[in-house]
């Protein structure tokens, strides 16, 4: 497979294969350029949480969605906590967030549906955003998975609870989106033992060390191994190779600019009428 994001436009960069298999659905994961912010959340900056001005954010989410053709009124976002509750998005839940941090769902790291006229949005500076379809049941849904959040298994989550709808794991696509690569992200062992409950003896472990105590580790791959693990064909799986740290001309990096920072949206919705 090659790289399933593709920067056709200066905002986003579209999940292309599945966006062409279906008209109807937007799906993707912002740049950082193109926008109104300045200084360090220059210039797309989608994060009300981080510092920047309100109405530049807003300008910027109203930019996105416009390019899309998706109503910024039509948008769900959430206060992301690094756990692994996943909210199922309906027509009455739009706007919440959208326009501001406070309405946005509480304690929330996973949104899905099965409603068009609904675009799911999460936001991201290194973690790593997941998107998930299932398109003969009309199931779509996205997660954001930092270290926290994969070891608390949100992948997973995510397919239990499509299950627990009458969607079975065979049915999913994913797609691991742009976030922070093995190279950049370095970790203690804290993080490390957290892991350990996904990996088992059969599999490469998904991380080395690098010096005493401190280790390299590939989140996206962990992630996938998750997504394995919980049923999902591994034909179903595409993984980009960008890194939001080495990529520095399109994205903002949390630890690369270190703290300071803008952050992506990662999106995915059926277009409403
Ligand atoms: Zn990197």
């Amino acid at each position: 497979m090659g790289e399933p994001f593709d920067r056709k436009f200066t905002e986003y960069f579209a999940l292309s294969e599945w966006v062409s298999r279906f008209p109807d659905l937007a799906a993707g994961f912002t740049s950082k350029e193109g926008g109104f912010s300045k200084g360090s959340f220059e210039s797309l900056n989608m994060g009300f949480h981080v510092g920047d001005e309100l109405d530049k954010v807003v300008s910027n989410r109203i930019l996105l969605a416009e390019r899309l053709g998706t109503p910024i009124d039509d948008w769900v976002a959430a206060e992301q906590t690094h756990g692994n509750r996943i909210v199922k998005a309906s027509l009455n839940d739009r706007g919440k967030g959208a326009k501001e941090y406070a309405s946005g769902f509480k304690d929330t790291d996973g949104f899905y549906t099965n409603e068009p006229g609904i675009l799911l949005t999460l936001a991201f500076a290194d973690c790593v955003p997941l998107f998930f379809i299932a398109p003969e049941k009309g199931y779509i849904g996205v997660a954001h998975a930092g270290w926290k959040g994969t070891a608390k298994g949100i992948a997973a989550e995510m397919v239990k609870a499509w299950m627990e709808e009458g969607v079975s794991p065979e049915e999913i696509h994913a797609a691991i989106g742009p976030s922070i690569c093995r190279n950049c992200y370095v970790v203690d062992d804290r993080v490390i033992n957290e892991m350990e409950i996904w990996l088992d003896e059969t599999v490469e472990k998904p991380y080395n060390e690098i010096s005493q105590g401190q280790y390299s580790i590939d989140l996206k791959e962990m992630n996938k191994l998750i997504l394995r693990k919980s049923g999902i064909p591994a034909n179903h799986i595409e993984m980009t190779q960008f890194c939001t740290s080495c990529d520095s001309e399109y994205y903002f990096s949390h630890r690369r600019d270190e703290g300071k920072t803008g952050r992506m949206l990662s999106f995915i919705g059926w277009k409403g009428e």
